[in-house]
């Protein structure tokens, strides 16, 4: 199995990413980084006025007047230090927080447009992962770690420098540690990489399992299978430890080495510094500030090399959230636009597995405003006939076409507007009742919401809501009935206004007044347009024009309900075992 069934980006797209975010803030970036110089150069007078006063003193030329003004220079430099890195932390923290803001509304558009049928391929726990914990990940490092990271590799620039222009020979000894430091970060980066990348997808195994244990409880219950489903999730479990235990290892042989690596430095420098002033090569004083700026660099080289490996996990997260824009559209031409109200499925095939065929050469033509109901035992292809007709999946073989355009070659947006599938499913989304139509139609003025309403048989019970149309609804809000959802599901369509509606018409879970009532409205909103219904009551089909029976894939029997019961066949079986079933328990 592979690790995720959506894509990661690889290194060169994010750095692409990343050089195109510095682009887009430069102006801010360069004001950051030059407060975080000042700052850092403040911080540098501090070591730098104590090696002078020993030097005086040591000399025996200062007098008392020279030691205050350095005094007056020492309390300055840390005054202004504080000052400078006031606004220079935030102003990273605003950059930090204006660059995040950007990705995550990309990645949210990117999201929210990816195929339906990758979505379902994928699996929630991926996605879900990729939504949560890697955006999380990632804001840590953009919001934390890039300010961070300008202010301490400027520091640590800057006061080598000033080591260097102290003087040179002294501060050769700062680079004691570099060896040290760099092989250890080199061995250790090579391996965290792959180490948090594995843990990543570890946790998306891990969330994917126990999403899909809360969701399918009641499954799990009635079939007894929680053993089964703990076991699955001890596994997930198990693999999460083993990956958290990889770079946990790697850290610990990584961290005391780097820590070993700033100590060296400022022994060396006392040693070294020691002996150049024997030499007459130094003073006292170049080698106390020099010691000084090597102890000062122990914090910011231990906070870069730590915001290196957290960065690691920061760009391993990016790559998992950048890479979902990858994924290829389902529709990468769409440049045909609809003439007419024709729609026209011919010779349909489809596998959602290579090799297995669960649509074989099905024709569907049905005339405009015609009605037809599609039946047939469960697992023939009703649903898969569905989604090719509706355009959610391309068809593996054969073309549907609605006006004379390829269905996979219309906008979705535009497609929309032709052609809609009705399933049961009706989501309230949290927001006004007005949000929830404007979903369909967003410029719809109140007036034609209130239209729609009342062609659904909504409008009175809307009227009564405590804000009418601006109630806002959903959880949180007034939580409406399921008639009402569905309703309001109905005067949605009713404002896209297609001209072919694709029912897949699940067994009814309202109480059977309710579906009177909702079919009446339901009745209202198909007037005037082309329906093919997947029918589970027959008497969807008894009512329809024409009757089409599929099997294993095929469309097996076609013909009006009349025609078909005379015919003696599967349907006929099939309408006189419902017949039966229904004289015991009546429909509602
Ligand atoms: P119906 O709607 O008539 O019950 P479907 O169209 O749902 O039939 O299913 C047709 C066949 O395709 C069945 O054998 C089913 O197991 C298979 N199938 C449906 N959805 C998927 C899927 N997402 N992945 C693999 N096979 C599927």
């Amino acid at each position: 199995m592979s690790d995720t069934a959506l894509p990661i980006a690889g290194g060169e797209r994010i750095r692409e990413v990343a050089r195109a975010l510095v682009r887009r803030h430069r102006g801010a970036l360069l004001l950051v980084i030059t407060l975080h110089a000042f700052a850092a150069l403040a911080g540098l007078v501090g070591p730098w006025v104590i090696g002078r006063m020993i030097d005086e003193l040591s000399s025996g030329t200062a007098g008392m007047a020279t030691i205050d003004i350095m005094f007056l220079l020492l309390a300055g430099a840390v005054v202004l230090q504080a000052l400078v890195t006031r606004f220079a932390q935030l102003w990273s923290l605003r950059l930090g927080e204006s660059v995040f803001a950007k990705l995550r509304e990309d990645f949210l558009a990117t999201v929210t447009s990816l195929p339906l049928s990758v979505v379902e391929r994928a699996g929630t726990g991926d996605l879900l992962s990729r939504t949560t914990s890697d955006v999380d990940a990632v804001a840590q490092t953009v919001r934390f770690g890039v300010p961070r990271i300008l202010v301490t590799g400027m520091t640590v620039i800057l006061t080598l420098g000033a080591a260097f222009i102290i003087n040179p020979l002294v501060a050769l000894a700062i680079l004691a540690g570099v060896p040290l430091i760099a092989l250890s970060s080199r061995w250790y980066l090579r391996r965290s990489g792959p180490g948090y990348r594995r843990q990543l997808a570890t946790y998306g195994r891990l969330v994917g399992v126990i999403n899909e244990t809360v969701e399918g409880a009641r499954t799990i219950d009635a079939l007894a299978l929680a053993p089964v489903q703990r076991l699955k999730i001890d596994r997930a479990l198990a693999a999460r430890n083993q990956a958290e235990r990889y770079t946990l290892g790697l850290r610990s042989v990584w961290y005391p080495l780097t820590t070993l690596g700033f100590l060296v430095p400022v022994i060396a420098v006392l040693l070294w510094g020691a002996f150049l002033m024997g030499q007459g090569l130094a003073t006292a004083g170049d080698v106390t500030t020099i010691a000084l700026y090597a102890m000062q660099l122990t914090g910011p080289v231990e906070e870069l090399v730590n915001w290196m490996d957290r960065l690691q996990v920061g760009t391993t997260a990016l790559a998992r959230i950048v890479g979902v824009a990858e994924v290829p559209t389902d529709r990468p031409r769409a440049d045909q636009t609809p003439e007419g109200e024709q729609v026209e499925a011919r010779g349909i095939r489809f596998s959602y597995r290579a090799g297995v065929e669960v649509l074989r050469d099905v024709d569907l033509v049905p005339r405009v405003g015609e009605r037809v109901a599609i039946v047939g035992p469960s697992g023939s292809g009703k649903s898969t006939l569905a989604r090719m007709l509706t355009g959610i999946t391309g068809p593996t073989g054969g073309e549907v076409t609605v006006g004379g355009a390829d269905v996979m070659r219309i906008p979705l947006d535009v497609l929309r507007q032709h052609v809609a599938l009705v399933t049961q499913e009706h989501h309230v989304f949290v927001g006004t009742l007005a949000d929830n139509l404007r979903l369909a139609a967003p410029d719809a003025r109140d007036g034609e919401l209130e239209e729609a309403l009342q062609a659904v048989g909504a409008l009175r019970w809307v009227r009564a809501m405590p804000h009418g149309l601006e109630t806002v609804v959903g959880s949180g809000g007034v939580v409406l009935t399921p008639a009402q959802a569905q309703q309001v599901a109905l005067a949605r369509l009713v404002l896209l206004d297609p001209h072919t509606l694709v029912l897949d018409e699940a067994t009814s879970l309202l109480d059977p007044r309710a579906a009177r009532g909702l079919e009446q409205s339901l009745d209202r909103v198909l007037e005037g347009r082309t329906v093919i219904a997947i029918a589970h009551r027959l008497h969807t089909a008894r009512d329809a024009d024409r009757v089409i029976v599929m099997r294993e894939g095929r469309i097996v029997e076609s013909g009006s309900h009349d025609e078909l019961v005379a015919m003696g066949g599967e349907y006929a079986a099939l309408w006189r075992s419902w017949q039966a079933e229904s004289a015991e328990d009546p429909p509602s």
